[in-house]
């Protein structure tokens, strides 16, 4: 046993047991190095606890930007959400409106539209993929739109949209669902289409 080498867990030097300290941490070649190793491991800690603390005080942060948003702040960021899905879903098809297909960029067109009915802003059959000149240039080219909307998801349905509803009560968590819904939903969508 005279001759025993143990392995420094400081340096990583293999040293004769007797010549090194035993401490709490384990063998050491020296106390310089017991104490080296503690304050590294100390420091570590310190570190870990302060990244924690960070995440924490910037997932507060996070947390009261988002009670402080206003209801139309919250739709900015649940509307693009809920587009882009349209465009997902729709992707290949042509402009509902003129039935061309376009390298353009394609929108997602609201048959009503979000200021008009904005209890439909959210609600799929009311809303598919779109040229960017109907969508913009020819306020949506309803009379096209419609009677290609028939084609699509048959006359009840159209007359469903345009049929009474009950007026849009969206509250704050209404709006993050929504959001958040849609953001999985596209997840998913590109993973099906091979887009991620
Ligand atoms: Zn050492
Ligand atoms: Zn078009």
């Amino acid at each position: 046993m005279a001759n025993t080498k143990k392995r420094c867990r400081h340096c990583k030097e293999f040293v004769l047991a007797e010549s090194g300290v035993t401490v709490l941490l384990g063998f050491f070649c020296n106390r310089d190095h017991a104490l080296e190793h503690q304050h590294t491991k100390a420091m570590a800690a310190v570190s870990k606890m302060r990244a924690k603390a960070i995440q924490l005080a910037k997932k507060d942060i996070k947390d009261r930007k988002q009670a402080i948003k206003s209801l139309g702040e919250l739709h900015k960021e649940a509307q693009p959400e809920f587009n882009k899905y349209i465009r997902l879903r729709d992707r290949g098809q042509p402009c509902i409106s003129c039935q061309k297909h376009t390298d353009r960029q394609m929108h997602a067109g609201h048959f009503f539209s979000v200021g008009s009915t904005p209890e439909l802003r959210y609600t799929e059959r009311n809303v598919h993929l779109q040229c960017s000149i109907c969508n913009n240039h020819l306020s949506g080219n309803q009379l096209r739109y419609r009677a290609n909307l028939i084609k699509k998801i048959g006359l009840e349905a159209v007359e469903e949209l345009e049929g009474p509803h009950d007026p849009a009560k969206y509250n704050r968590d209404d709006i993050m669902a929504i959001k958040a819904k849609y953001k999985l939903k596209n997840k998913e969508l590109k993973a099906q289409q091979g887009l991620l």
